[in-house]
Order: C-alpha cells, then structure tokens, then sequence
C-alpha cells in the first residue's frame, strides 16, 4: 500500500516517507509516501467542488442514509483483516481490534438513522410570519485522529460528518495511517461519490496544520492531546471556526469500602491496563477508602502480576505493546520520574526483556495528588494508587486536575453513588462499571479535556450550522 486518497484518486503521497512498525517486533510493515502541502490543496479543493455538488446536495436523508449502511456493510465483511491490520500498526490486541471495527461498523449504522432526524423546525406565528429554522452541513470539515484507536475515532467523524451532508478531510496520526487508508478505500469501493473524503496521512505540524488553517475547510474535528488541541483551537479563533476536541485525562476511578469489592478490583484493571493504558479514558488514579486500602491494592497488585503480556496478535493476550518504543520509552521516563518523586513501586515498573515495545503494568503508590505522576497524562499502563478518607476529601482530590473526561465510582450505595457523580468534574461517569459505550450516548470532555460531543444526536448536530427562515404573510 503506497496510495493516499486525494480528492477520490488514489496516488503517491508528494511527502515525504512514513514508515510503520510492528510493535511486537520492531519490523518495519510498510514504507508510504505521506501528504504534502499540494495534497492539501487538492483535498480541499475536490472536497469543496464535492460537497456542493447538486447531486449530493440534493440527496434524500434516506439516499444519504443508504450510502452510510453500505460503508458499515461493507466494514463489517472486511472486519477480520481491518482487525488483523489495526493490531500490526498499532500493537493493540486482537480481541480489541475486532471490537473497535464492530463499533466503527455501528457508528455509521447508528448515524444513518441519526440523519433522518435532522429536520428542522416551523414555529407558529409571533407576528404576521412564520419562522423556520433548518440545520445544513457545514461543506467541508477537516478531521484530526490520534493512533490509539484510529477505526473508532476516524469513524466518530467520518459517519456523522457525512451523514449530515458534509465531505471530509481526514489526517490519521502518522505513526498508525494503515487502517485510516484501507477505511479510505473500502469507502471508495462504496460507491461514495469521488472528492467526498480524502485521506491524508503525514505530520501533524506540516499536514494537520495546513488542514486546520486552511479557508476552505469550515470546521475541524480533533481527537488527540490537549497540548495539540489548544493549538488548533488558537487557529479556530483566528479563523473564527467551529471546533470539536476532544483531548486528554487523568481520570480518577473510586472504590467505596461498601463495594462489591471482586467487580471493584477487575473493572479499576479493565479501566487502566485495557490497551495498554493508551486510551484517553485510563482511569489512571485509583482512590481507594483508607478502611480498605490495604485489601484492595493488595488483590490490584496480584491480579496485575498475573495479567499476560504478549503480542497482539494473540487472543490470549491482556495487556499488549504500546504503539512504539519511543513511546514506550517516554512511559518508562515517566515512572522513574514518579520513582524521584517517592513513588513506591508495586508491581511492573521496567521495560521486559526482547524486541517488542511492551511495559510491564505498573502500580505505584505514596504520592500526593499534586505528584507530577499524579497530574501529567501518561498514556501507557501505570495506575496510581491514593487513599481517601471521606468524600470531601475525596471530591476534593478527584476534582485537582487540569482534566474532566471521565471517572469510575464502585459502591453499593446509589444515593452516594448519585451524590457524587454530581460533584466530579468529568464528562462521562461510570458507576459499579467502566468504558462501556453506547453510541448514542454523548462523549467528550469537561475542563481540558476537550469541548463538544460525539455521538448521539449532537454527535451529528457538530457537523451542521442551522439557518434561520422568516415567511412574511
Ligand atoms: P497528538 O495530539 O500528538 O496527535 C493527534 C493528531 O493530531 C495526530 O494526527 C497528529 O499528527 C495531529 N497533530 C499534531 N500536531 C498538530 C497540529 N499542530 N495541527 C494539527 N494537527 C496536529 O495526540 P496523540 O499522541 O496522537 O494521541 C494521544 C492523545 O490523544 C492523548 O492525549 C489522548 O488522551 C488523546 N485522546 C483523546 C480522546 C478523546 O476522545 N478525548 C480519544 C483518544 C485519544
């Protein structure tokens, strides 16, 4: 595969070369030419001739809708070797990618439904007119995706961004463009019209950049670090432009010594080792009431030093590589920084022996909440553990961070449960569960963690700008 999708033709990237690798094994799988400036002048000029081309305009919800189904349709046929493929560029296991592509499957399902229910609204006279007010697409919207679950984040766009009537520019994280590509061209082979969607994979400063700041483009779509985020939302407000972003945690989960503490323990190592603590979501603090502290990091500490590590391509796996050694190797930094800070270590803490980019899940504890460990988002399988006494003091801790994407809470007690899902600043709070997902459920963040929602009908609603009509009579 040495093709990007520019303007619905599919030719050599004029950038220069990405390589990706395997990181199991350090092998490099494939050499691609990346976008360049050129190419994002081509995208957006397709794109724009594309989105207001009369026939698509003129499209009927369910025509729109049919092209929608057909994508899923067609993502649920390739499923296995769109799995097979994420797990060789991004190291994640198996058994995630298969549900990651089911779910980019549901979203554009989910959507071609969410499209039919974009009708507008007429208001009965409050004068001699009537007043109706529509929601169009925007033209064309630039989308920003990171590597970590790249089929779900390009499909939280692609779907309702097109479902609304919008054609997109895609930018995948240049470390993992593989499945962004092979989406690109399972959409093409759809039947979608040419120009809709262009996929280009290259580097965030250079192509992303020229992406966001281009005039063409009327919205941008962002999913990634809030470094990065508050780049891009500087460029929205010179260019006085929508922005959805969607950035980074540090999520605090919460065990209550009335908790049924087995489900406790297994959702707390779920909600931080799953993809290997690569996920915005990681509920990478673990506050724990004192009562029962010592009993539960102890059952933390035994499950983790039992959890399998190995490559993804193994079903059997639980916790994989993380997605290159550089990054690998930042986690590492990070956990001799908490080291230097007091951390102690519990479990994990090194990098195994052998070639693959893998980190051994860690747990630390004996830091303060202030803690750089406790504060700076660590993208990889470190948990944190900080005891509590009362739910002051709890909130309190909870709340002390830059971030508000999510938080896990296990107790037995709903009126508690209630009471403090109210106070703790995150977009998304599981109870007795965690990362579970309904696609039309609203997601995004509070604070830094991001602004806007995805899914669910805001989900669509961020792909359209609404006009007002008034009917003298
Ligand atoms: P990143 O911010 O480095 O990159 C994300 C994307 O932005 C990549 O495609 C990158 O090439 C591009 N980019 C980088 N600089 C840019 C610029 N100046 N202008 C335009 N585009 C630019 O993030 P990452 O390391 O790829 O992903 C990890 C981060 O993503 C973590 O912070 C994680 O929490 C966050 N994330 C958030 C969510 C969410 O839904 N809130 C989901 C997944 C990941």
């Amino acid at each position: 595969m040495d093709e990007i999708l520019v303007g619905g033709v599919w030719r050599r990237g004029g950038g220069a070369p990405i390589e990706t690798r395997d990181p199991a094994t350090g092998d490099v799988i494939a050499v691609l030419h990346g976008a360049s400036a050129d190419d994002v002048e081509d995208a957006v000029r397709s794109a724009r001739r594309a989105a207001a081309d009369p026939s698509w305009r003129a499209l009927l919800p369910h025509e729109r809708a049919r092209h929608l189904t057909r994508i899923a349709d067609l993502i649920s046929e390739r499923a296995e070797d769109l799995a097979r493929l994420q797990t060789a560029d991004t190291g994640k296991s198996i058994n995630e990618t298969r549900a990651l592509v089911a779910s980019a499957s549901s979203t554009f399902r989910y959507f071609a439904a969410a499209l039919e229910t974009l009708e507008g609204a007429l208001t009965p006279s409050r004068g001699p007119y009537l007043t109706m007010s529509v929601h169009e697409p925007i033209g064309v919207v630039g989308a920003i995706t990171p590597w970590n679950s790249p089929i779900a984040s390009d499909a939280q766009k692609l779907a309702p961004a097109l479902a609304a009537g919008n054609a997109v520019v895609l930018k995948p994280a240049a470390w993992t463009p593989l499945v962004s590509l092979a989406l690109g061209r399972l959409i093409t082979d759809s039947g979608l019209p040419p120009g809709l969607l262009s996929v280009l994979p290259g580097p965030g400063r250079e192509i992303g950049e020229a992406i966001v700041r281009h005039p063409g483009v009327g919205k941008v779509s962002f999913t990634g670090g809030t470094a990065t985020g508050r780049t891009i939302g500087a460029v929205a407000a010179e260019k006085i432009m929508p922005v959805s972003l969607e950035l980074g945690g540090k999520s605090p989960t919460i065990v209550f010594s009335d908790a049924d503490l087995d489900q406790a323990v297994a959702g707390v190592l779920f909600g931080v080792f799953s993809s290997s603590g690569q996920s915005c979501i990681a509920g990478s603090r673990v506050f724990i009431q004192a009562d029962v502290y010592d009993e539960v990091l102890d059952r933390l500490v035994r499950q983790t030093e039992r959890l399998r590590v190995g490559p993804g391509g193994d079903p059997s796996t639980q916790v994989a590589p993380l997605v290159t050694h550089a990054h690998r190797d930042r986690v590492a930094a990070m956990v001799e920084t908490a080291r230097k800070e007091g951390a102690r270590v519990l479990c994990g803490g090194r990098a195994p022996e052998g070639p693959g980019a893998y980190y051994l899940p860690t747990i630390l504890d004996g830091l303060p909440n202030r803690s750089a460990t406790c504060q700076e988002e660590i993208f990889g399988p470190v948990l944190v553990a900080l005891p509590f006494t009362d739910e002051e003091d709890l909130v309190a801790q909870a709340n002390d961070t830059v971030y508000g994407l999510a938080c896990g809470i296990w107790t037995a007690d709903y009126r508690r449960a209630w009471r403090i899902a109210g106070r703790i600043e995150a977009g998304t709070v599981w109870i007795n569960t965690y990362k579970q997902f309904s696609i039309s459920t609203p997601f995004g963040g509070m604070k830094e963690s991001g602004i806007g929602r995805e899914k669910g009908r805001e989900g669509i609603l961020a792909y359209t700008r609404q006009r007002s009509l008034y009917w003298g009579l």
